[in-house]
This record gives structure tokens, sequence and C-alpha cells, in this order.
């Protein structure tokens, strides 16, 4: 039986009840931080519940199951994410208001889970939101790493990486699993040994290994009591006492060991879109792959004894080629240690298996060095050897005499072990993030591939989950939508569409920007509080929060406002609306352009936001430690969403997603899912601009590109560039900013000069730009866009892309739950 939240006049008791036994306190005298563990206990106690019913009925209903495999989920807090999907976050609120306590203060005391970088991680556990609240058996599988996504301070406008001790005291919603422990082997050697049958037989030996332990986080689903499994994985070394009370043995192993073990799952690599190709990182992945791997055959062993039929209960899709070692370990332990020979083992593996592809970028291809993959993984190399001998014939055969072919789609070759190939020649469905995304994959990046397997591929485009980024990040417009159209929409988002009958209402588009108007002054507050600059909730919030990278254009933006600021300065009289532009993003720590742009932001913002004789017409913020929980108030309070990567660089894009749900309007590149938002709107309620994607690739092929003619044609450009290095930013250091103006116009420094086209697409951004002034003045016009942009939303949801998984590539049974 699904257990529902106690009432508001019971929180109120079980609170203080658990606030004085947790900590022999009364209420009176609690900190919030022991009010907010006082308050994951109680929701715990429900959750758990569900949880316990939910696994008795997987064992009773013996459902397929789906293994997301992922290094990263950037889940974001789970207290209020829980209270809404048990359906008792207005009930929590009350009580804590009923006891003088504001809810914001206390959720504010959860760490914010940052395991993940941005959105790849982010979709990971938008997915597992997705998959309990549409009933589907789940289980996420990824790295309890002890350091998180760092927090970033800003500090005289440079970012500074603090670690994010997100362990540091217990955290309420994860659950050491001690029972489901693994052992994971590294190093070593394989010894052959012939079986009387014929067979042989492989004996690692020498290796350095560590002990898997699970700790396993609720999943809830929304308002049906399931609950699914987050499991991440921690390392812990195989033999603990073994030092302090050292008798026998080899010391030296004993201590290789531990240090293993030790820094395993110590941190998150912070690289988004970007491989640093270090021998640990290869560790954390086979580690997690294994440990997964092994707890899945273990559970379905435990029900079944024909490990042949694996591929009718287990399917694990692996999020990007991170966890793409799921191929051969699967292969090694069918082999090795349930006795399959290679085409048995084979046949399994190749059912079992599917690959979510994120990037075209050359520089997030994973490919790792042979003789690292070798030294560190001897049996799954050998393994991996075979593949690529199967995979090289099977090639040849298709295409007689076509080496060149056979070279360039090889597993192995140039010395090194090529991940995404694998996946592909493995997994039995290739996806793509966005349409467009997946069109290039078949047409340009992974065209040979697609000539030899057609049918692997397709398109799932990402989507974001309305319970997270609407109900619990603005419940003012969420309250509002339940008003005028009924809750439907909250697990079917194309419901949405209904809104469209309110778009020449005056009445109802006041209202919606009535709910703006206080999300701006909530976010103002924070910025307030936060960077001290007052901005005005009435001025147009154009907001730009992602990761920091070259493709996604940060620098487009910023040098957008330094002309849009000689502008004002050169012609006082000009009618502009004023507007602020914000800015949120942390770079990977070892980025030093992207870096020097956060910089230039900042110091941009140091000038303009403090000139007087502009009359407040311009501001800049650059919010600090950009991540889910500021996230979800940033979104509600954004009147123009800023996607405007590069064409054919953003895969898909999410961010896009969340602010148009928002109802904020989109200036954007056809790009990524932007194709798709911009098809659902219709041309009227989107500010497309740019290079399509098409002409990108087209530059990139015939080099025909060259940013200093752009410049040349354009004083505007020209001014603003000269600003770049003529100290206007950077009084006390003019040659600060010339590594950014070296990228955009000397071919010295990169391969090509700018190389994400910025000048390219300026002036067209600027036009754009000029339309976004137009529209918003018109006060009812902009109401009725951004209206539309919520109302026509519905496709967006993660629930439509889980829909679409389980449809074409996973085939799952929902659970039964009474
Ligand atoms: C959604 C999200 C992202 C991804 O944003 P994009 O604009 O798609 O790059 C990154 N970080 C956080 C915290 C997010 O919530």
């Amino acid at each position: 039986m699904k257990r529902q939240m106690p009432s508001t006049k019971e929180l109120e008791r079980e609170i203080k009840d658990r606030v004085k036994s947790m900590f022999r306190k009364d209420f009176e005298d609690a900190t919030e931080e022991e009010i907010y563990r006082a308050c994951a206990e109680v929701v715990n106690d429900v959750v758990i519940d569900n949880w316990l019913t939910t696994q008795k009925e997987f064992v009773k209903q013996d459902p397929k199951c789906v293994y997301y495999m992922s290094m990263e989920f950037l889940i974001g807090r789970l207290l209020g994410n829980n209270m809404i999907n048990m359906r008792g976050y207005t009930e929590v609120m009350d009580a804590l208001a009923n006891l003088g306590v504001d809810i914001n203060l206390i959720e504010d005391q959860e760490p914010d889970p940052a395991l993940g970088n941005g959105g790849l991680g982010r979709l990971a556990a938008c997915f597992l939101d997705s998959l309990a609240t549409l009933q589907y058996p789940a289980y996420g599988c990824g790295i309890r790493y002890h350091y998180g996504m760092f927090k970033q301070k800003i500090n005289d406008g440079f970012q500074e990486e603090v670690p994010d001790d997100w362990l540091q005291t217990r955290y309420p919603f994860e659950l050491q699993r001690s029972e489901y422990e693994f052992e994971v082997k590294f190093g070593g050697w394989v010894r052959y040994e012939n079986q009387p049958d014929g067979s042989t037989k492989y004996i690692h030996e020498g290796y350095n290994s560590v002990i898997a332990t699970p700790y396993d986080m609720p999943i809830t689903g929304f308002d049906n009591g399931m609950v699914n499994t987050l499991m991440i994985w921690d390392a812990k070394p195989k033999e603990v006492f073994r030092l302090a009370s050292f008798e026998r043995g080899d010391y030296n192993k004993a201590v290789e060991d531990m240090n293993l073990a030790r820094n395993l799952t110590e941190v998150l690599y912070p690289n988004d879109n970007h491989i640093q190709g270090k021998e640990l990182r290869l560790k954390q992945q086979y580690f997690f792959v294994s440990a997964s791997l092994q707890r899945a055959i273990d559970k379905y062993l435990r029900y079944h004894n024909d490990i042949m039929r694996l591929p009718e209960k287990v399917v694990f899709q692996m999020n990007d080629t991170h966890p793409t070692l799921t191929v051969a370990e699967l292969m090694r332990l069918l082999m090795d240690e349930h006795g399959l020979g290679w085409d048995d083992a084979w046949e399994v593996t190749t059912h079992c298996v599917a690959y979510t592809n994120h990037t075209i970028m050359a520089e997030a291809l994973e490919k790792w060095p042979e003789d690292i993959f070798k030294g560190l993984l001897p049996r799954i190399y050998m393994i991996v050897e075979e593949i690529n001998r199967r995979f090289c014939e099977e090639i040849k055969a298709k295409f007689p005499g076509d080496d060149e072919k056979v070279h360039r789609m090889a597993i192995l070759a140039d010395g090194q072990v090529k991940m995404a190939h694998m996946a592909i020649c493995a997994g039995f469905s290739v996806n793509g993030v966005a349409a467009l995304h997946t069109e290039i994959l078949k047409n340009v990046s992974l065209h040979d591939f697609y000539e030899m397997y057609p049918e692997k591929f397709n398109n799932k485009t990402n989507g974001i989950t309305q319970r997270r980024f609407l109900m619990h990040g603005n419940y003012k417009l969420s309250d509002w939508v339940i008003k005028k159209i009924g809750r439907g929409w909250i697990t079917d988002l194309s419901q949405m569409e209904k809104l469209t009958m309110l778009l020449d209402d005056k009445k109802s588009l006041q209202q919606f920007m009535d709910i703006k108007l206080e999300n701006k002054k909530r976010l103002a507050k924070y910025i307030f509080d936060h960077n001290g600059i007052a901005v005005d909730p009435n001025s147009i919030f154009d907001v730009q929060v992602k990761r920091l990278h070259e493709y996604k254009r940060q620098l487009l933006n910023i040098l957008h406002v330094m002309y849009l600021y000689n502008q004002i300065k050169e012609h006082p009289e000009m009618d502009f609306y004023p507007t602020t532009f914000i800015f949120g993003a942390k770079a990977s720590a070892g980025y030093e352009n992207a870096k020097l742009i956060i910089k230039l932001i900042n110091n941009v913002g140091a000038v303009i936001n403090n000139d007087k004789s502009i009359d407040n017409k311009l501001k800049v913020v650059f919010i600090e430690d950009y991540r889910v929980s500021n996230a979800e108030w940033i979104f509600a309070a954004a009147d123009v969403s800023e996607q405007i990567s590069t064409a054919s660089k953003e895969a898909s894009g999410t961010g896009n997603m969340k602010f148009m749900l928002n109802g904020a309007v989109t200036i954007g590149t056809m790009d990524g899912a932007n194709v798709e938002m911009y098809q659902e709107l219709g041309g009227e309620n989107i500010f497309i601009f740019g290079m399509s994607s098409d002409e990108v690739i087209a530059h990139e092929k015939n080099h025909d590109y060259n940013p200093v003619d752009e410049m040349n044609k354009n004083p505007h450009i020209q001014k603003v560039l000269s600003q770049l290095v003529n100290g206007n930013y950077s009084i006390d250091n003019p040659e600060l900013f010339r590594p950014i103006y070296n990228s955009l116009l000397n071919t010295q420094c990169t391969e090509r000069a700018d190389t994400y086209f910025v000048l390219k697409d300026f002036a067209s951004y600027c036009e754009a730009h000029e339309k976004i002034q137009e529209a918003y003045k018109d006060r009812e016009k902009w109401a009725r866009m951004a209206l539309s942009n919520v109302a026509h939303v519905g496709k967006f949801s993660s629930d439509r892309t889980i829909q679409e998984y389980v449809d074409d590539i996973w085939h799952l049974d929902k659970l039964e739950l009474k």
C-alpha cells in the first residue's frame, strides 16, 4: 500500500518530536540545520515504506529493468523534491510556518549533491525522476564522489575553485548497503590454462583490488508510491585491518590497495564536453561499471538460472562513452565467471547494451592509450582485442577492399582504444539527443558506422522534469497553471497546450506577468544578498547560465554587452529598454580561455554597473556558483534565454527547455533542441539568428572563414575588439585580455582563429537583440510570446523522452502498484 505524507498537524508534532529525539532539544532551540535533518527523517519514513513496497513488487512481478550507467548524476537537493513527489510539500511548508520557520531556509541547509558537471549529469537525474513517475523499474548506477563539482568563488573577478565537501556531515538520503559489496581488480597479468574439454581458462593474477560498496538513494515517483534506486559506489581497501595489526602478507601490496581505494572515488573530474586522459579516470570508469554489472547479474541469478536469457530482464544504457567498458566487462563476467563461450557471451552482451552519444566534438571523444589500458585492465584488453579483430573482419566483409575504412572504424588503431567505436559495435541501439544532432551523427561524424548499421541509429530528443523545474522552482507559476488548466500537466506536460486559450485573455496575461515580476524580485534579492548589486526587477532579465565553454559563446554575449554600452554612451538619447544581463557558469579548472572569459564578464560588469552616466540602463551580473539549487530560481526569473552556441556544436541543450517551461523567450541559433523548440513555437515566439549548422560545417570543411574580414567590414566589432586590449576593462593590466583577442583574430594561436564563429554571427546577434527590445516594449505582446512558450513546452518533458526510450529501446513493463 502506498504510504502518504502525514497531515500538517501531524507533521508539526512529528518534526518537533524528531528534533527532540535526534538532538535532545526543544524545537525553539534547534538550529535551521537541525530542523532540516529532522524534516529529512520525517520525509524519509514515508519514502522508506514506499521503497520497501516497490522493491517487494519488483520481486513478485519480475519485470525487465533498465540500468542507467552514468559517471554523473546531478540530482540536486532531495528534500524538496521528495516532499513534492510524496505530495506533502505544502503540508510541510505550513507545518514549519506554524512553528515560525521559513521552509526555504530549511531546504537551504541541504548540501546540493553535485555529482555531475552540467547537462549530461542533470539529464541522468531527470531521467530517473521520469522513470519512477512513469512506474518503470530502473537503477541509476554511478560513483559516490567524496568531492563533487567544485564550489565556485569569484575573487576580484577571477574564478577560484573550492572543494565541495558534501559528505562532511551524514547525508540523510543515502543508505549504505554493505550486503552488496563486490571486488574490483586492477593491473596484474593473465595466465592461461587449457582445460580437459579443450577450452581455455583465463586466470587473473598479481592484481590490486578494492571492495566496491554501494550507497543507495531513493528516487521517488510523483504521487504513485514508486521508489527506484540510484546506486552510487564507493571504494574501500580489501583488508583494512591488515596494516594496523600487520603480521603476514605483502606489506607493499596492502599499502597499494589502500591508496587505490582512497583515490578511486575521491573527486569528480570537472570537465564538461572535454576529456582528460588520466589513468585514474579510466579506473573510475572500470570500478563503477564492474561493480554495477556484478550487482545486476547477482540480482538476476537470484531469481533466474538461464544467463542466456539475461536480455529479457536487463538492459544497460550507456550515458555517453564513459561507461563503454560495460561491453567488455559484461563479456568477461559471462565468459570467465559464468562459463559462456564467446559466441553466447556476445549474443547476450549485444542484446543488453545500448549507447547514447552526447557530442560530436573531437576533444570530447574518448580515446585511451593502449598501453595504459592494457596495463590497468589486462583481461579486458584481451577481450577488446578479440572484439576488434572480429569487428574488422565484419567491416572487410561488408566493404571489401576499403582498408581506409577499416582503419577509420577500428576499435584499436594508432595505439589507442576508441571507446565510441566499441560502444557502436556492441550496442544494439545508438541514439543522438536531438533531431539535428542525430542527423549530423548519421551524415557526418558517424557516417561510416551509419552505413554499416543503419538500423541501430535513432533519435531521442532530451527533456527535463517539470516536477523540479516548475513545481519546485516556480511554485507561483505552477499554482497559477493548476488554477487555469488543472493538474494533468504534472505527469503529462503536453496538456500545457490548454494554456493557448488564455493567449488573448488580457487578465490572464497580466497575472502571468505579475508572477514573473515576483520571481524577478526573488532573484533580485538573491543577487543583492550575494553580489551586492541592486538590479531593477522591471528591467529585462536576459540570462545565460550553463557551463562556460567557447562553443557556448558566452564571449559573443559579453562582446554584445560591450557594444550596447558603447551605443548608449554615444547616443544617450537612444530608446533603450533597461536590461540586466545575468551570467552564471563554472569553467573547468584547467581551461584558461574559459576562466579569462569569466574575468572579462566580471570586469565589464564592474565598469558598467558603476557608470552613473548611463542611468541604470545596463547592468551585468555574474552569479557565483551556478548549480541546480540556484538554477531553479534563475529560470523562474528569466525574461530572455540565451542559447547561442555555434550551430552544430550543442548536441541538444536542456537549459533551453527549463527556460521555456518558465516562460522565458529564447534568443538562439538553429542548434540542438532549439531547432525543435522553433518547430513547436513557430517563428514569432523565438528569436533565431546566426549561421545554420550546414553553413558552419561547410566553412569547417573548406577552411574559408577569415574573422579579419568580419572585423574589417563592421566598425562596431572593431571598436569592441580594440577595447579588449586598450585597458578599457583592465586599467592596471591592458594586456590581460590579449589571449581572448588573439583567439578571435590571430591564426597562430589556434588551428583556426575564431574557431566558434563569434565574429561571423555578431551582426546577426545584434539584430536579434534589437528585435527583442522592440518586442518587450509592447508588454502585452511580450506576455503572449512568453506564455506561448509555456503552452508549447509539452514535447520537452523527460517523461516524453523516457517513454520513447521504453518504446524503441528498452521495452520495459510498468510496475503495478496499488
Ligand atoms: C540544465 C542544467 C545544465 C545544462 O544547461 P545547458 O544550457 O543545456 O548547457 C547545466 N547545469 C545545471 C545546474 C543545469 O540545471
